[in-house]
């Protein structure tokens, strides 16, 4: 295992990522009844932006560095959630903290809400553990993302938001990401289930969405941001979100919040949002 978050932590693709999260949670958090988010890929919680780690690819700059100014009102007021979590790390005002998606959760989540968050890296489950020892809702596990999903699945609350958020290292990952979520809806079908993907030069973004349009559920969205062009051995040109049971009108929220956020982070000319359904509500 080389991949290790606190390189990339803020970048543009974590800015769509925990923007659309943020958003998820606010969802989740409209009916009073207790809800569990599944973190099975959760990184160490809290990235330090003036870190050695963070300094060595400045990939922050392009990404949570570029929002300082703020954008029209109605696109504030749906990235109201995720500012309010980085204000909060950073009480001074300047940015040096950035919350990775276990910290999110846990700063938007009300005290009846329950999270799991999960990471194999064995040093950085050390420090996800030492972060969240004291929070009451919080289960800090260090497991295999997909025997985490097989233990954890269904949640107790029979309300649950599951993020799958792999690295994508190793060739067979996108198969094996897909593997996880039929396997996740079988065991949870009225899940929400939220799976990163990259937006690269090859085939991953396709074998990952081609598995999710297979697996059928209605309410299945995808959000797109593209920074730059795709080149091989170019490395991340964008990201992509698929969203299995989506829910209602979170596709009006991110038609308006996404296409502001490609527009700031796009490189030179690009900068392209995409929001469409896999397979539409029923
Ligand atoms: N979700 C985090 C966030 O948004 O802040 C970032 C996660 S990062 C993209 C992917 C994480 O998955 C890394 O911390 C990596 O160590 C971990 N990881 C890699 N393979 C894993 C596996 N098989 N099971 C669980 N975690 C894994």
């Amino acid at each position: 295992m080389n991949y290790r978050h606190a390189y990339h932590a803020g970048n543009h693709a974590d800015v769509l990522k925990h923007a659309v999260l943020a958003r998820l949670i606010e969802h989740m958090k409209k009916k009073d009844k207790p809800f569990r988010v599944v973190d099975a890929h959760a990184g160490v919680g809290v990235y330090d932006l003036s870190g050695i780690e963070a300094g060595k690819t400045g990939e922050w700059e392009g990404g949570i560095g570029k929002l300082a100014e703020t954008f029209a009102p109605d696109v504030e007021a749906l990235l109201a959630p995720y500012r309010a979590v980085i204000a909060a790390l950073n009480p001074g005002g300047a940015l040096r903290h950035y919350p990775g998606s276990p910290e999110l959760a846990l700063r938007l989540m009300r005290p009846q809400d329950r999270l799991i968050a999960n990471e194999l890296h064995p040093q950085d489950a050390v420090a996800l553990e030492r972060q969240y020892l004291h929070d009451p809702r919080c289960d800090v596990t260090s497991m295999d993302a997909e025997t985490c999903l097989k233990a954890r699945l269904p949640p107790p609350e029979r309300r649950g938001l599951i993020l799958v958020d792999p690295p994508y290292e190793l060739k067979t990952e996108a198969e094996k990401t897909v593997r996880m979520l039929v396997q996740g809806v079988r065991r949870f079908l009225q899940g929400v289930f939220v799976v990163w993907y990259p937006l690269k030069a090859d085939a991953t973004a396709e074998t990952v969405l081609t598995g999710i349009r297979d697996i059928g559920l209605p309410a299945t969205l995808k959000v797109e941001l593209r920074v730059r062009e795709a080149f091989s051995a170019g490395g991340l040109a964008g990201s992509g979100l698929a969203i299995l049971n989506a829910p209602w009108k979170l596709d009006e929220e991110l038609r308006l919040l996404v296409p502001a956020l490609a527009q700031r982070l796009g490189i030179g000319r690009w900068g392209e949002a995409q929001v469409a359904w896999i397979n539409k509500p029923v």
